[in-house]
């Protein structure tokens, strides 16, 4: 296999008393897509925070080993300064409310050409229209000089995956991403997460939604009382089993369909 863009091991996450977190250890791969499977409250938001290093106070997060392998060489993510060059540019967060990633009263044009300028980009006309096409908007012109809060919900989910996969982050973690998706949309997600991965990516897809997960899983884990378990789609089903890789091909929609 080969070396992990991002080794943690003994990641432990306690708010107040309680870990919720108890000592995770994984190897994000490029090119994979990780599946994590866990109830509500298992812990999968916290555990994406703390890849991204967000975990808002009162959390406490602690590892043995932190450790992001970029091209520049290997960061030590164990120290919270860290964590500014390596966000939005490094590793990148899907939320599961897109809203988390749009600010009301900034156009969307705007917030593409902050997210290309982290990785050098020359966020200019051109640029801000290729990342708004590749995240599926056919008139990108018109999408740009939106403000966010126009924006339908279908056309903000795009927006947000489109901004966290613009400066083409070496991890992409995407959390819960198709809740609030029309079969058509999941299957245009499922089609993005595949193709960021294999661009050379590591994808972490946290989810309780098994179909996306069969689809698209590399490998699963199961987060169950704050550790994870090699992962099971159903009972007695074991690792790999039953994973079919679907290929999903699906053209971009109507920019008013969302
Ligand atoms: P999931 O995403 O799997 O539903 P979460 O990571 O959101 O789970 O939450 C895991 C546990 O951590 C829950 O018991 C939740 O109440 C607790 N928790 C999450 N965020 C906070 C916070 N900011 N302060 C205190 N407890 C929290
Ligand atoms: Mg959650």
């Amino acid at each position: 296999m080969s070396t992990p863009v991002l080794s943690v091991s003994g990641l432990t996450v306690t708010y107040g008393q309680l870990p919720v977190l108890d000592g995770i250890d994984l190897d994000l791969v490029a090119g994979r897509v990780h599946v994590i499977l866990g109830a509500s409250g298992s812990g999968k938001s916290t555990l994406l925070r703390a890849l991204i290093g967000m975990v808002p106070s009162p959390g406490q997060v602690s590892a043995r080993r932190f450790l992001l392998r970029t091209a520049g060489g290997e960061v030590d993510l164990s120290t919270p300064d860290a964590w500014r060059q390596v966000r939005g540019r490094h590793v990148g967060l899907i939320a599961q409310d897109p809203a988390q990633a749009l600010t009301p009263l900034r156009r969307a044009g705007s917030l593409v050409r902050e997210a290309d300028r982290l990785t050098g980009g020359t966020a200019d006309r051109g640029r801000v229209a290729e990342v708004l096409r590749a995240a599926g908007f056919t008139d990108p012109r018109a999408v740009a000089s939106r403000y966010c809060f126009e924006l339908s919900g279908g056309m903000a989910q795009r927006l947000g995956v489109g901004l966290a996969v613009a400066p083409r982050p070496a991890v992409l973690l995407a959390d819960e991403p198709s809740t609030a998706l029309d079969g058509l949309a999941r299957a245009r997600l499922a089609a993005t997460l595949r193709q960021v991965a294999n661009d050379g990516a590591a994808v972490v897809l946290v989810t309780h939604d098994v179909a996306l997960a069969a689809g698209l899983a590399d490998d699963v884990t199961t987060l169950d009382d704050g550790r994870l378990h090699d992962g099971r789609l159903a009972e007695g089903v074991p690792r790999h089993q039953g994973i079919r890789r679907i290929a999903v091909s699906v053209p971009p929609p109507a920019d008013r369909d969302g």
